[in-house]
């Protein structure tokens, strides 16, 4: 028997499309710092083709962490998908 399963679909917040999750890297921030999602608190998606531009997502970046520091930020992302993609 086929197993019924609802996809959960999220919005970037880079280009506003929906997905399905698993095609989304969730992320938050914490007090300006950017960071994968811990489980606790307010977190926001980014989908996996905008990952690749950091024009398109750099002020959604700035937006949700509401921070000018664009370097950092863009650091940091990197460093969080790179642990994704690790483990
Ligand atoms: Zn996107």
């Amino acid at each position: 028997m086929a197993k019924k399963f609802h996809l959960a679909i999220r919005m970037c917040v880079a280009c506003r499309d929906r997905h399905e999750q698993k095609l989304l890297v969730r992320l938050q921030c914490n007090e300006g710092l950017l960071k994968a999602f811990t489980k606790k608190g307010r977190s926001f998606y980014i989908c996996k083709s905008c990952l690749d531009s950091e024009k398109k997502v750099i002020k959604s970046l700035m937006r949700q962490c509401r921070s000018g520091d664009k370097e950092k930020l863009i650091n940091r992302l990197k460093e969080i998908i790179t642990d994704g993609r690790e483990s």
